[in-house]
């Protein structure tokens, strides 16, 4: 037997002896509990029954030695206020899109009136994050959904039946499924992949060896997406347009040279997270 704060101290220590995240064990044991951060602290004293034990061990070492993410073990992870199912045929949501989509909520309400009947596409869609939580956010956007990964359009579906939104689903790559139906969109948003191939070899393996290649690395600099993108988004862009993209940090510039080059009215705008780095970029067409 052991008590949760005793289960947690071994976690941490092994975690860190295998050189991964010491926090991990937290995540995994608020999970497997069904109780949030502060519950699991006012409980540290109690009792881990066997069984529990022995399934949150063996979570760890899941962890720990096939470097398995803690979002695999879990099933699922929280984007936006909303839990989003996920596994290793998609990306797993990351913080930095937060932000993605609370930028593009502020610029839509800007460059559109408020009663415009407004459709969206989320490029690259993977579990669905962009799309669906748009979708939520702003239940007046026709949504779409492109992914060139049927598997990543099925957990996709997923998510949407989860959270109640009508997506329609497009399988292709990047804009062509948009073109060969001659569909136009006011508002393009994607986080396409963007890591250069370069960095897969000091990645770590419970990303590289978990998360699909396809939806993580795009060439030699990393910007083949973009450039196929602004290339081809003359064709699906309506006037007035927003385009939101997000990017790897130290990419922005040529992302927005990119974009001025394909859209020459439109306004261009690097965006900064909230730990200053350099990670969306953003483009208006005015009219
Ligand atoms: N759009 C999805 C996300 O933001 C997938 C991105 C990707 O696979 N590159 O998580």
């Amino acid at each position: 037997m052991m008590k949760i704060y005793e289960a947690l101290k071994w976690a941490s220590s092994f975690l860190r002896e295998k050189g991964r995240d010491e926090n991990a064990g937290e995540w995994l044991l608020m999970a497997q509990l069904g109780k949030t951060r502060a519950q699991m602290l006012a409980s540290m004293q109690d009792e881990l029954p066997a069984l529990l034990l022995e399934q949150f061990q063996e979570s760890v070492r899941k962890h720990g030695i096939e470097a398995v993410p803690i979002q695999h073990i879990i099933g699922s992870e929280e984007f936006y206020g909303r839990t989003f199912t996920v596994n290793g045929d998609c990306l797993i949501p990351r913080p930095e899109t937060e932000e993605l989509i609370y930028h593009a909520i502020e610029k839509k309400k800007k460059l559109f009136a408020a009663d415009a009947n407004l459709t969206l596409a989320d490029i690259g869609t993977g579990s669905g994050i962009i799309a669906v939580t748009m979708a939520c956010e702003q239940p007046e956007l026709s949504v779409f959904a492109v992914d060139l990964s049927d598997k990543a359009l099925e957990i996709a579906k997923t998510n949407a039946a989860a959270h109640d939104v009508q997506i329609t689903f497009m399988q292709g790559n990047l804009l062509d499924p948009l073109m060969e139906c001659g569909k136009k969109v006011d508002i393009l948003l994607s986080n396409p992949p963007y890591i250069p191939e370069s960095d897969r070899e000091w990645m770590s393996e419970v990303v590289t060896d978990h998360e699909p290649s396809m939806a993580l690395f795009a060439g030699e600099d990393g910007l083949d997406c973009y450039r196929e993108l602004a290339a081809k988004m003359p064709e699906v862009l309506n006037r007035p347009g927003l385009v939101g993209f997000e990017v790897g940090a130290g990419q922005s510039e040529s992302v927005a040279a990119l974009l001025k080059a394909s859209l020459p009215d439109a306004d261009v705008d690097i965006v900064f997270d909230i730990n200053g780095k350099d990670r969306m970029v953003f483009a208006e067409i005015k009219q």
